[in-house]
């Protein structure tokens, strides 16, 4: 009976062709790239490094670092992306680059904190109907023209979900220093900000 059972799944697995991406897979930030650094060259220093597949490497961007530098955001297997950002550098081109895990933040829509999901919340403040991009009740930050301002700072100059947000940043760090504890993320549900 459990045979014919399986046997009946398995010929419905085969006719629905499943996605052989099956591994959970987590982004990391490559930094200090060379400026002439390219795509495939990230990916062969991350193959001898993992012994993963080159096409088990998503190299999603490569974008313009502060100074003359590059960062790449590369979407790898999770316990390959953990390990490398416990070995904290790479070399790749002419350098060593750092490593590190692109951090998921869930941000509650309510009272507009991070750290908890709406359907979790417990605080008594209902903000849903303010912008966290200028504070201001009756709009949301999708095209919101005004200045950036602040929510928890109450300062103008930086969004409540940035990283320039002392606060914001503080909590950044506190995941990333338990992830790094535990090893890993789980991957969560819902919206999230992404920090650096
Ligand atoms: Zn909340
Ligand atoms: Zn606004
Ligand atoms: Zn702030």
């Amino acid at each position: 009976m459990a045979s014919t059972l399986e046997k009946e799944i398995r010929s419905k697995i085969d006719d629905v062709k499943v996605s052989t991406r099956t591994t959970a897979t987590t982004t990391i930030y490559i930094l200090g790239l060379d400026p002439t650094t390219k795509d495939d060259e990230i990916k062969r220093a991350l193959v001898t490094e993992t012994k993963l597949a080159a096409t088990d490497i998503n190299i999603i961007a490569l974008r313009k670092g502060k100074y003359e530098d590059q960062t790449a955001i590369v979407e790898i297997p999770k316990s390959q992306a953990m390990a490398l950002v416990k070995l904290k550098r790479i070399r790749i081109g002419w350098g060593e680059c750092g490593i590190r895990e692109r951090i998921n933040v869930v941000r509650c829509f309510k009272c507009l904190e991070h750290g908890h999901k709406t359907r979790e919340c417990t605080a008594q403040v209902d903000r849903s109907d303010e912008c966290i991009k200028c504070g201001e009740k009756g709009h949301k930050s999708r095209g919101c023209q005004n200045r950036v301002r602040c929510v928890k700072c109450a300062v103008d100059g930086h969004r409540a979900d940035q990283i320039k947000c002392p606060h914001f940043k503080k909590i950044v760090e506190e995941l990333r220093r338990q992830r790094i504890e535990l090893g890993g993320t789980n991957s969560r549900q819902g919206k999230k900000d992404h920090a650096p």
